[in-house]
């Protein structure tokens, strides 16, 4: 499975999230395992100095009191403090960014549950994100992914943020090399 890392941006073009690519892999991975049921986790990361992109370094699987069905999902607590505290003590230091959901059927936004949870998370001054971000993962057929990235700014309506090309991967290839485009 090739996965590169993915970029998304908002429409004004200020505000970035980057998911790396072993990220990105860890949620197909964790998709692939139950096509039936949802399942999800949280994001772990850092923002830049001034704010403008968010880098994702982590997706967790779902902790173990979690719970769901073929098309809900009520992620679960257990652990989750201690990994968190564990990742705010390490280096690069890291924290709690958002959510991240698989959507078995092909429904690529936010259900009325999901908006419910990202509001209580925003406002839920353990998690200390105001802004956090919500990645729902669908499937197209086999072996491809929908990825789609949303910002809920105060816990309110979610923006939905584009992919854009990532500019790292903007470099000619090399003469020997022969051209291949990766499925992910
Ligand atoms: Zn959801």
């Amino acid at each position: 499975m090739i996965v590169r890392r993915l970029v998304f941006e908002d429409a004004a073009q200020t505000f970035r999230v980057v998911l790396r690519d072993e990220v990105v892999k860890h949620m197909f991975r964790l998709c692939d395992a139950n096509r039936t049921q949802e399942t999800g986790g949280i994001l772990i990361g850092s923002y830049s100095h001034d704010y403008t992109t968010a880098e994702i370094i982590e997706a967790t699987s779902p902790p173990a009191d979690s719970k769901f069905g073929r098309d809900w999902f009520h992620r679960g607590t257990d652990g989750l403090e201690e990994l968190l505290v564990a990742r705010w003590n390490s280096q690069p230091r890291t924290h709690y960014v958002g959510e991240w959901h698989f959507h078995t059927a092909n429904v690529p936004w936010p259900s009325p549950q999901d908006k419910r949870q990202m509001k209580e998370v925003a406002r839920d001054r353990r998690y200390d994100c105001a802004q956090p971000l919500l990645i729902i993962v669908c499937p197209v057929r086999e072996g491809q992914w929908i990825v789609k990235c949303f910002v809920f700014p105060g816990g309110t309506s979610p923006a939905a943020l584009r992919m854009v090309d990532d500019p790292e991967f903007d470099e000619p290839e090399a003469d020997d090399e022969t051209g291949s485009e990766g499925e992910a």
